[in-house]
């Protein structure tokens, strides 16, 4: 039996991710410190014996007993509220969490991927981004704790590949959206959602025409365990090229959630990038991957879990 571990697994695409590796037959270690993802995301999984959740700091000591087939390293505050409020724990997972991991790894000979991050393109200057796009990236900007440790970390696992033949990948993720989201998280879509249930104001940054590219959470984990179980090192870009703006977006989830909210335009955050495009060529050629849910049925299954969990709401 393939055996997993899965750094992050508490989180929302950690547990997504241990979820469809159950599935598959996998046996899954989860292993999260509970910073900003909780056991209640897997807690489905629970009563199956082939999932274990460990509570570990991966910037602590890692030591997993037995054999380890494939490692998924998504352990990281990923929304810019958690990174602007744990600069340095962000830092420390991206460079010595990675470092540990990437060790286990090798102490194993496991296939190791890296949750990296389409903000290793920064504010990009080419639109949309290739993997061959270097970026533009602020590294002494509030932002520059979460680009740079995943910049870090992308140089660290090549580092390993390099010299230790650890067999590596790196999937850079564009902005996914879906169940399992923190409400307060402050990312758009759970933003919206729940400023569209209460009939509050929906808030959009600037004025609303600056664009995203979102992708929802089942086409990312297909895009993902694609590349897990191919050969090949990347960088890839897994993310959804359909590009619009806040305010579009704004609207949709207000219609979707059939809300009477206004709609209240509020200062833009610093070095928020203004366009954000994957280029999937890549994805698609080698690993035959397109998303596959058009926006507003994963907008709508995203209200309806968000429904479905009043007490997230509010
Ligand atoms: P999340 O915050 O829900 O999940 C991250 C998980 O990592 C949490 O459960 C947290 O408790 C855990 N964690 C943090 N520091 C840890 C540590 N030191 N030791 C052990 N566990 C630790 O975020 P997410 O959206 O699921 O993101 C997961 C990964 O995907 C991150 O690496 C993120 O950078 C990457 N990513 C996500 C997106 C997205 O749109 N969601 C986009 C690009 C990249």
């Amino acid at each position: 039996m393939t055996r997993v571990v899965v750094t992050g697994g508490a989180g929302f695409l950690g547990s997504h991710l241990c979820e469809q590796l159950l599935a598959d037959g996998c046996e899954v270690l989860a292993l999260d410190n509970f910073l900003t993802g909780s056991p209640t995301n897997v807690g489905h999984l629970a009563e199956n014996d082939r999932f274990r959740l460990l509570k570990t700091d991966i910037t602590d000591y890692v030591h997993v007993p037995g054999p380890v087939d494939l490692i998924l390293h998504f352990a990281s505050p990923a929304s810019p509220i958690d990174y602007l409020q744990l600069p340095i724990e962000t830092l420390k997972v991206g460079s010595i969490g990675t470092l540990h991991i990437l060790g286990l790894a090798k102490e194993k000979g496991a296939r190791f991927l890296l949750a990296s991050t389409s903000e290793t393109y920064g504010d990009p200057q080419v639109h949309p981004q290739p993997e061959t796009y270097w970026g533009h990236v602020n590294p002494v900007g509030p932002r520059g704790v979460y680009d740079e440790a995943k910049r870090y970390a992308e140089a660290l696992t090549m580092a390993y590949r390099r010299t230790h033949a650890v067999d590596t990948a790196i999937v850079r993720i564009f902005n996914t959206y879906g169940e399992r989201m923190r409400p307060n998280d402050g990312r758009a879509i759970p933003t919206f959602i729940r400023q569209a249930l209460r009939g509050e104001p929906i808030t959009v940054a600037g004025d609303g025409s600056q664009t995203r590219s979102v992708c929802y959470v089942d086409d990312l984990v297909a895009g993902i365990l694609l590349l897990l179980r191919s050969d090949l090192a990347g960088p890839v870009n897994i993310g959804n090229p359909h590009e619009l703006s806040m305010l579009d977006l704004a609207e949709r989830i207000r219609a979707l959630a059939g809300s009477s909210s206004t709609i209240a335009f509020v200062p833009r955050p610093e070095d928020d990038p203004t366009i954000r495009q994957p280029d999937i060529s890549l994805a698609s050629r080698e690993l035959g991957w397109a998303p596959q849910v058009a926006l507003d049925e994963g907008l709508a299954r995203t209200i309806a879990w968000f429904r479905s969990h009043p007490e997230l709401v509010g």
